[in-house]
């Protein structure tokens, strides 16, 4: 099916979403005064947690850590945390840093996961924005390609930055993931702590070992299968972090 597309500017894309960042993007974030949310996945070596056809660009966005007695690959997420409205939305709902603003926010509607096919049913924009503009997919392929361009740099920075996104996450305690497609661990952490982090780290050589991650399942079933596997893993209350279920209630 082709789709047609041209933005309305109703802003509701930039409300109670969390902006996936670039590592540079998160230090500008932080600077500006905004708060960045960290969001934790990971699968283990033998592949419990993600779907073999994801295999690939699962892996290229991960690090692998040490987890118990086993490997874990941890994906690791900065992302603007926008519960309301985005604090660079303006009461006319524009964008007050729209020639500086981040990669993803350029992306949307486009997914950034190759195997996420674009899926305008939950999607923010209205009806009308999908009834006029420039043909955005044709026979299943996105031909614009300025924006594909940006959806391959989103990608290649997710594989850029993992490793030092791991040192700034050991270095501000966070090494508690969730199993990829149970859940998110999420943490909120100080800005000021964040951004000298994100300084410091960049300085210093990447030759390091990754440090040793557990990992928080929704439940004792899935927390006995991971242990089974040599994984430390934590199912109770969390302290500084929150447990994102992706678990049906
Ligand atoms: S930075 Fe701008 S475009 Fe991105 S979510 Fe905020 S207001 Fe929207
Ligand atoms: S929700 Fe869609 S139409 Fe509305 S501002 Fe965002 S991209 Fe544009």
């Amino acid at each position: 099916m082709n789709t047609r597309f041209s933005c309305v500017g109703c802003g509701k894309c930039c409300s109670d979403h969390h902006v996936p960042l670039t590592l540079d993007e998160a230090r500008m974030w932080a600077h500006d005064g905004g708060q960045v949310i960290v969001l934790v996945e990971a699968f283990l070596s033998n592949g419990l947690g993600l779907p073999a056809a994801q295999h690939e660009h699962a892996q290229r966005r991960s690090v692998v850590v040490r987890s118990g007695t086993t490997e874990a690959f941890v994906a690791i997420t900065f992302a603007a945390y926008n519960a309301g409205r985005c604090r660079n939305l303006d009461e006319e709902n524009l964008c007050r840093i729209y020639e500086r603003r981040p990669l993803v926010c350029r992306i949307y509607p486009m997914e950034i996961n190759p195997h996420i096919p674009l899926n305008i049913a939950v999607k923010e924009c209205p009806p009308e924005s999908w009834e006029t503009g420039p043909q955005l997919i044709v026979g299943g392929e996105l031909v614009d390609r300025e924006l594909a361009g940006l959806i391959e740099r989103s990608r290649q920075a997710d594989r850029e930055d993992i490793r030092i996104k791991e040192r700034i996450c050991a270095a501000l305690g966070i090494h508690t993931a969730a199993l990829k497609g149970d859940g998110f661990t999420a943490y909120l952490p100080d800005m000021t702590a964040f951004a000298t982090t994100i300084d410091r780290v960049r300085l210093q050589p990447l030759e390091q070992q990754a440090g040793e991650w557990q990992l928080h399942l929704s439940g004792e079933d899935l927390a006995g299968q991971v242990a089974a596997c040599g994984a430390q893993v934590v199912t109770g209350t969390p302290l500084d972090y929150t447990f994102i279920s992706l678990r049906a209630a």
